[in-house]
């Protein structure tokens, strides 16, 4: 039985953050320091997630993404997307990850059965990825999107958050990857979450102003949406074998045709990335041996509370206290 919301949204994806750990520290994502973790004994177990992406399936839910934090740092993992390919009613289990351990586990992975992959990777120049990621190593990123391929955890998708004067520079140079490989770069635009004095400096670019200054440097052809594309609006440049999209969550968001719902690693099924309130805790009823049927219904409850739109232009001051590390990305 698919759920709707209250705006006739049909409700068919669940990112499950699986961590707010991460062996990365984004400088626009985190504080250098790290962000006060959540106890272990908070996270949800394996067999919890199962439980809830059972009820969530039996409500409509088609595919999962297992995100974080990172969640390649969870122990074990090929075991959960197992665990979660087998539910009856999920057709596709994906990860967001920043790859730096990617080369060692996608083959795995892929025998698990991890559909696919969206790798982070916000520059191509070793000593600015270093200095963005406070420390990650490029070299074992790109060996990570190698093993992807080889995997065949495709489509291979690389995201890159683009803020001026960080690596707006790079844009062309990202969009030369898809040249002569399967790999789909997706440009996004900046959120007001995390480092709010960015922000506040207005580090923002549009879209479609990438767009306009990438059609300045490639003859682009537009791409029909088909399934698995997601909201990025994609082109593709002339003769090229991969595709270049564009997500444009803050200057033209698509909250209209949002069909997902997001699990924080602590347990609340949340409805809206944007606002933290609009949540149904799942675990402590799992906790305290709620049946499928109790679980099914808070499903159904935080599916109602999905709100309209996020409003973020409407708001007056910006307000996130939280990274995307802790919300799960
Ligand atoms: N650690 C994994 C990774 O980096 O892919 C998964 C979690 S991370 C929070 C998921 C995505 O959120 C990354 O692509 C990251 O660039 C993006 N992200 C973090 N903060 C953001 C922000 N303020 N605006 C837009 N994207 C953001
Ligand atoms: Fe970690 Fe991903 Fe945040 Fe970077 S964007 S600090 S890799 S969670």
């Amino acid at each position: 039985m698919p759920i709707t919301d209250s705006y006739n949204r049909k409700i068919e994806y669940l990112r499950i953050s699986l961590t707010d750990r991460c062996n990365m520290r984004c400088t626009y994502c985190m504080p250098p320091e790290g962000v006060n973790l959540i106890p272990h004994y908070e996270v949800l177990h394996y067999g919890e997630i199962r439980e809830i992406v059972r009820a969530g399936a039996w409500l409509g839910i088609r595919s999962v993404r297992l995100t974080g934090g990172e969640p390649t740092v969870r122990r074990d993992l090929p075991r959960l997307v197992g665990m979660l390919k087998e539910v009856d009613g999920i057709e596709e289990v994906t990860m967001t990850t920043n790859a730096l351990l990617l080369s060692k586990l996608a083959k795995e992975l892929k025998g698990a059965g991890l559909d696919r992959v969206n790798i982070s990777l916000d520059s191509l120049r070793p000593d600015r990825f270093f200095e963005i990621t406070r420390g990650g190593d490029l070299r074992a990123v790109l060996e990570g999107v190698d093993a992807a391929l080889e995997a065949g955890l495709s489509p291979v998708k690389l995201n890159a958050v683009i803020i001026p004067e960080f690596n707006d520079d790079e844009v062309e140079d990202m969009a030369r990857l898809t040249f002569d490989r399967p790999l789909h770069v997706r440009y996004i635009e900046f959120m007001p979450i995390g480092d709010l004095r960015l922000h506040k400096e207005k580090k923002f670019i549009k879209a479609a102003e990438l767009i306009e200054r990438l059609k300045k440097v490639f003859e682009l052809e537009t791409v029909e949406k088909g399934a698995g594309m997601g909201p990025a609006k994609t082109f593709k440049i002339k003769g090229a074998i991969g595709t270049i999209g564009f997500i444009s969550s803050m200057s033209d968001h698509f909250c209209g045709s949002c069909n997902r719902l997001r699990l924080s690693s602590d347990g609340w099924l949340r409805s809206c990335l944007f606002n933290e309130k609009l949540g149904v805790d799942m675990k402590t009823p799992i906790r305290e041996g709620a049946s499928l049927e109790e679980l099914k219904e808070l499903f159904m409850k935080a599916a109602g509370i999905k709100p309209e739109g996020h409003e973020l232009d409407r708001r007056a001051e910006l307000d996130f206290e939280r990274t995307m590390s802790q919300i799960g990305g």
